[in-house]
């Protein structure tokens, strides 16, 4: 086994992942808030998550992974003001909030299905865990670090030795609700506390409510990737993963419970991938107008084209989209589908399995240096012109693949047929209203040509027709 490096949020270093039990990584993972669709940024985020769990897989730790679903308790500022963005989703659509958010849990999987992102061994509704939930409040109120004002139940992180460890900030400069204006809670002892449970709520229609021993209410947010994550992987968690947005409030509200609770440090490692923006800012389901998997698909792009663009970035940097770069990055993942499908062609007899042992091992150390995916991808073009057979180059790709995930190996050979002149013509209009960025009538060639019995596929040497 070797060593994977990584930057840690909680130390300000770059230093080796430990593992409580050695081989078996425990890795805990904020999953999405299921009032929407995923965005491509939110999306960033899960693909370095995947490539870092296989990435251990790859090195031969068994990873034991688990993901909350956050179907209750967000709220539209990620401190305790705002409505639950589950309520905002419902009446958007005209549902209830259960509906949301088993619609869009299935959109969030079949998008990760897309760009090939595995699903957690573990994956839990929040609302599925309510009774947990009370369980850590009533230890924390055990422990003299819960409180009642209001109705409502708070944490009083007065109680906790080192609120800001995370942050390294100091209550000087106070941040709470980034995301949003903060209005005072008159019923807080101090600024940072936050809502355990909600009984009180501004909004009297909030559907989703339980009895608890502090009344009828709802949970709030930070409570249950705590919760399930104590409940899932035990005491002693050894990597946390989430956007760099969850750094302040939600995980240093997390640490605080969560060590409040077991009264030992529980989470060794903070691994926290940094926004994708677009020229704009920062990309948030809030804004509207989100761009999703399927946005890039009617468009004609591959999805794992996009997974390739994300792996050509370092994932401690902010990733800014625009369309050139992804048809940049569509193009070079084409051409590189298309090199592999002919070597694959061209493979004969059996891999020198020393050969791809030793490219494996320098592929894990190289991206385990903290997450180093360019690099990986930089290796992978070396095996692929080095002065090595071409089965060998084939099984270590395959090998690298289990990280990188771009299904390298699929690449099909093209067909070849006869094709009318003035459809030749509509791709020659179609590629220059894409370059024009005109969707619209890019859309509508494609509609002519599809009317024609032939549908339009982006190959590495442009778009081709195929029939339907
Ligand atoms: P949410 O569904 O809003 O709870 O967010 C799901 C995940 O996406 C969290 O880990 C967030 O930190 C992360 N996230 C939110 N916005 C972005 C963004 N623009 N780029 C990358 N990750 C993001
Ligand atoms: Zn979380």
């Amino acid at each position: 086994m070797h060593t994977i490096k990584l930057y840690n949020t909680l130390s300000r270093e770059v230093e080796p992942v430990k593992m409580h039990e050695p081989g078996r990584l425990t890795m805990y993972t904020c999953g999405p808030t299921v009032y929407h669709y995923a965005h491509i940024g939110n999306l960033r985020t899960y693909i370095m998550e995947d490539v870092l769990e296989k990435l251990f897989e790859l090195d031969g730790c068994k990873v034991k992974r688990a993901m909350n679903i956050t179907d209750v308790g967000h709220l539209t500022s990620d401190a305790d003001t705002g409505e639950d963005k589950m309520l905002e989703g419902a009446k958007r659509e005209g549902k209830t909030a259960m509906e949301i958010a088993r619609f869009y849990t299935d959109a969030f999987f079949k998008d990760c299905e897309k760009l090939n992102i595995k699903k957690p061994e573990i994956v839990v509704p929040a609302t599925d865990c309510i009774p947990d939930f009370i369980a850590l409040i009533q230890k924390l109120f055990d422990n003299g670090c819960a409180y009642q004002a209001g109705g409502n139940v708070y944490f009083d992180t007065s109680k906790v030795k080192d609120y800001y460890c995370l942050t390294g900030h100091s209550a000087d400069d106070l941040m709470v609700g980034v995301r949003d204006d903060v209005t005072e809670d008159v019923n807080k002892r101090n600024k940072t506390d936050f809502v355990l449970w909600f009984t009180v709520s501004k909004f009297g229609e909030q559907e989703l409510r339980w009895d608890s021993p502090w009344g009828y209410g709802y949970p709030g947010w930070h409570i249950e990737c705590s919760a399930i994550s104590l409940k899932y992987l035990g005491e002693h968690l050894d990597l946390h993963a989430g956007g760099v947005d969850n750094i302040f409030p939600h995980h240093t509200n997390e640490i605080a419970q969560s060590e409040a609770a077991v009264g030992h440090p529980w989470c060794t490692h903070w691994f926290h991938p940094r926004h994708l923006n677009d020229k704009s800012g920062k990309m948030s389901k809030s804004k509207g107008g989100i761009l999703t998997v399927s946005v890039l698909e009617e468009k004609g792009y591959k999805p794992l084209a996009y997974r390739y663009f994300c792996l050509q970035s370092h994932y401690l940097k902010p990733l800014v989209f625009s369309w050139e770069s992804l048809d940049n990055a569509q193009q070079a993942y084409d051409k590189l589908t298309a090199r592999i499908a002919s070597l694959k062609a061209r493979a004969a007899g059996a891999p020198d399995a020393a050969k791809v042992r030793e490219y494996t091992d320098k592929f894990i150390e190289t991206v385990g240096d903290d997450l180093n995916t360019s690099m990986g991808l930089t290796l992978l073009y070396e095996v692929l012109k080095a002065d090595i057979d071409d089965a060998t180059k084939i099984a270590t790709a395959a090998e690298f693949d289990r990280v990188l995930s771009l299904g390298l190996l699929s690449g099909k050979a093209e067909e070849t047929e006869e094709i009318d002149p003035r459809l030749e013509e509509l791709l020659k209009l179609r590629a220059e209203a894409k370059k024009n960025r005109d969707w619209a009538a890019a859309d509508r060639i494609r509609d002519e040509v599809k009317a024609a019995g032939y549908m339009i596929v982006d190959t590495p040497e442009g778009a081709k027709l195929k029939k339907i």
